[in-house]
Formats: structure tokens, C-alpha cells, sequence
């Protein structure tokens, strides 16, 4: 009897990879949540990079709630909008510049970024007043220099509409009509906060209109294209 032959396997296309670097447990749903969950419904692997667990500069988070409970918020946060990993780096808030200079910080990023070789990558806005949040974009592109990075790059805001700056900067505004419920999930997953953020939500429901309006849809997430 003939052996059957042997099929070729198809060649597997690598899924493409997406990550997020932010300074607080709840910046990347606030940030871009419904983007991130369009792209894992388009197959993409989504990362997350958390710097601090963040008590400090955002009001509505409250000091007293243990990290293991941030940690497990952001994480399950995290499964709401479909991403693969959310990853802590541990940094003390205030203490950015020193913690990622002494806690091998730049290495273990830099290290990811060419394991998972993302073709996007998104990070906070320059010109964001939060201390922290300018921290990461700071530590983000000077990175992203250092090793050539050859992907795209877009900043994105957690409050503070995006402006000044990086006005003369490519807008991209992405439809999230089909997520946008999925983003109010994934906030309600941050039950310790959920009080004080409850008095905010108007705002991400504000945003995501007026952005949808802009363009031309129910409701939109904007990025600045910055490099
Ligand atoms: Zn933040």
C-alpha cells in the first residue's frame, strides 16, 4: 500500500505583536482600551507594560489598596480587552528616573522589544503634564533610538486632551464602536478604584464621542503619530 503523502504544512504567519508602555495600572484601558481590544479581535498579541503600580499622581487611586490588588485589577483589566500579558516593572512612583536606572529597567524593555518585535508601539504623550507619564515618554524614545526601532510609534493621552506640542504631529483616530463597551469592562475591573473613577467615566464617554464625531463614527480613541 502507497504511503500517504506527506502534506505540506502551510508556513504559520508570525501574529503580529502590539505593546503598550504606561506609568500606571489602569493608563493603558484609560489611554487606548478600546483600541487595544480591536486589535486583539484582528489576531494582534497585545503586551502591556506597567512601570509603578501608581497611588500617587492620579487622584482617583487610592493609597491603601495593596499592589497584589492592583496587580490583579490591571491583570484581569488586561483579559477584558484580549491582551496576552500585563507586566509590572515595579518602579516607586516619583522615583522613575532612578528605578529604571537601578532596577535594569532599559535592559528587560529593551530585551522584549526585540523578542517580540512589535510593529506598534504606543506610550504617553510628551507633553503630558503628569510627571510620570512625561517620564516614560522620555525613557520610551530615547530607547527606541538607541536600538533603531523601525516600527510605528503613537502617543497617547490618559486626561489631558492631547495638544500642544505635538500638534504639528500626524492625528490617528481609531473607531472603537465595536469596543467601546468592552473598555467600560475593562474599567470596572478596577473595583478598589471604581468609586472615585465612576465620578470620570462622563469623561471617557465624553472623549470617545467627541472623537467618534470627529471621525465619523459612534465612538473614537485619537493618537499622535511620533515617529
Ligand atoms: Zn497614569
Amino acid at each position: 500500500m502507497d504511503k500517504p503523502e506527506k502534506k505540506e504544512k502551510p508556513a504559520r504567519k508570525p501574529r503580529e505583536s502590539i505593546l503598550v508602555l504606561c506609568a500606571h495600572s489602569d493608563d493603558q484601558i484609560l489611554g487606548l482600551g478600546g483600541t487595544l481590544a480591536k486589535y486583539s479581535d484582528e489576531g494582534k498579541r497585545i503586551l502591556i507594560i506597567i512601570f509603578s503600580y501608581g497611588e500617587k499622581s492620579h487622584p482617583w487611586l487610592k493609597k491603601k489598596v495593596t499592589v497584589k490588588m492592583r496587580v490583579k485589577e490591571s491583570q484581569d483589566a488586561g483579559k477584558v480587552i484580549g491582551a496576552e500579558k500585563t507586566i509590572f516593572m515595579g518602579i516607586e512612583e516619583g522615583r522613575f528616573s532612578e528605578d529604571i536606572e537601578t532596577k535594569g529597567i532599559h535592559e528587560k524593555i529593551k530585551r522584549l522589544i526585540e523578542d517580540c518585535r512589535p510593529i506598534k508601539i504606543f506610550t504617553h504623550s510628551s507633553d503630558d503634564p503628569m510627571p510620570d507619564h512625561g517620564a516614560i515618554n522620555k525613557f520610551t524614545i530615547d530607547l527606541l533610538n538607541e536600538i533603531s526601532y523601525a516600527g510605528d510609534v503613537y502617543a497617547f493621552d490618559v486626561w489631558t486632551p492631547l495638544k500642544i506640542k505635538e500638534r504639528s504631529l500626524p492625528k490617528v483616530y481609531i473607531d472603537i464602536t465595536k469596543t467601546f463597551s468592552r473598555k467600560i469592562e475593562a474599567l470596572k475591573c478596577f473595583e478598589s478604584q471604581w468609586m472615585s473613577m465612576i465620578s470620570l467615566l462622563w469623561s471617557v464617554y465624553y472623549r470617545a464621542v467627541k472623537n467618534g464625531f470627529k471621525s465619523r463614527c459612534r465612538y473614537a480613541e485619537v493618537f499622535y503619530k511620533i515617529r
